[in-house]
């Protein structure tokens, strides 16, 4: 079977070719795509900048679409099905896997992120069954892209241990940012701040209702007010990262999220004598992941700031060269197969 697929043909290269779908084999099933979100890193990676994306490659990790065919083994209750994916295919063998830390499967394979394995910016996928997640049609499609990132700030926050009674300020007002914003706000957490040194992104932030300031401004407030016991940085940047340092309480927790540059220097002192922890987190757990499509299910009204902009796959190149020149202003950009 063959179907339409937005193809990275060189860095900064898109064209939409005709490509063969694999055969459908093991516990696996064929997704009909009907909407994947551009992710920062699909931007930042398709212009060769950051190694993790590759020629003739199919990208598109966040995305939502409908079960079509299953492999004899699995269930055919599935099909016609709405589904969200978890694109972490991990091993579901070796002993991370078995302690729930699939995440970090050292076999892992990320569907539209490593090599050979084809994504959503496409007609069709190929993913096992068990990496499929039920989403109520109450969301639409274009929304239900933004299960994988909301489940990046889930699981940041439940990595952090975050307390209904805590202070919490987020470094980076990204998406990543705003999706660990809306997971304080899931679990019940109300003291959360932004830093965000860019005023656009400042307005997408207050549409959720989250209070934000500039970086230079954190100095003065937390001069006058108590500073927090868990930093997020979605950011990872030598800046981002000293700010938590500098403006986070002594034994907080600072959680490492964003992956902006590749080493960080620590101050020592702050982490030895004054007892901070510095956590990574990275993607979501399987269940996680189910759980949040769940939630979007009944919050979807509170997401929806969270998409600005739609296009259609044969738009998608042109809308990829807008992404790139740096002048256009959005929030997320998702690819709809509607044309
Ligand atoms: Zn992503
Ligand atoms: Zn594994």
């Amino acid at each position: 079977m063959s179907h339409q697929s937005l193809v990275l043909t060189n860095f900064n290269q898109f064209e939409v070719r005709e490509r063969s779908l694999a055969e459908l084999t093991g516990d696996n099933a064929i997704v009909r795509i009907l909407a994947t979100a551009i992710c920062g890193s699909d931007i930042h990676g398709s212009n060769g900048s950051t190694g993790r994306r590759f020629p003739d490659q199919v990208m598109g990790h966040e995305t939502c679409g409908v079960v079509e065919k299953v492999s004899a083994q699995a269930s055919a209750e599935l099909i016609g099905k709405r589904v969200v994916i978890n694109p972490v295919i991990s091993c579901q063998q070796c002993e991370l896997c078995l302690a729930g830390k699939e995440y970090v499967c050292r076999s892992r394979k990320v569907l539209g992120v490593t090599k050979g394995v084809d994504g959503a910016f496409a007609q069709y996928v190929i993913v096992p069954v068990r990496n499929l997640a039920l989403i109520s049609e109450e969301v639409s499609p274009i929304l239900a892209t933004a299960v994988e990132p909301l489940a990046v700030g889930y699981h940041a926050v439940i990595r952090a241990d975050v307390r209904p009674n805590e202070r919490v300020l987020i470094l980076g007002g990204g998406p990543i940012g705003q999706a660990i914003g809306l997971a304080c706000a899931r679990i019940g957490v109300s003291n959360v701040l932004f830093s965000e040194p860019s005023e656009s992104k400042r307005k997408f932030i207050s549409k959720f209702g989250f209070e934000s300031v500039s970086p230079k401004e954190l100095q003065s407030i937390y001069e006058t007010s108590a500073k927090p016991s868990v930093v997020f940085d979605a950011v990872g940047s030598a800046h981002s990262f000293g700010d938590a340092f500098k403006h986070s309480d002594v034994a907080a927790r600072i959680v490492l999220v964003g992956m902006d540059t590749p080493d960080l220097a620590i101050p020592s002192y702050e982490v030895s004598a004054d007892e901070r922890s510095i956590l990574g987190s990275y993607c979501y757990t399987n269940e996680e992941f189910a759980d949040t499509a769940n939630w979007l299910g009944s919050n979807h009204k509170l997401v929806e700031p969270f998409i600005s902009d739609v296009t259609p796959m044969s738009k998608a190149p042109e809308m990829f060269e807008k992404l790139h020149d740096g002048n256009f202003d959005y929030n997320r950009v998702v690819i709809s197969q509607d044309e």
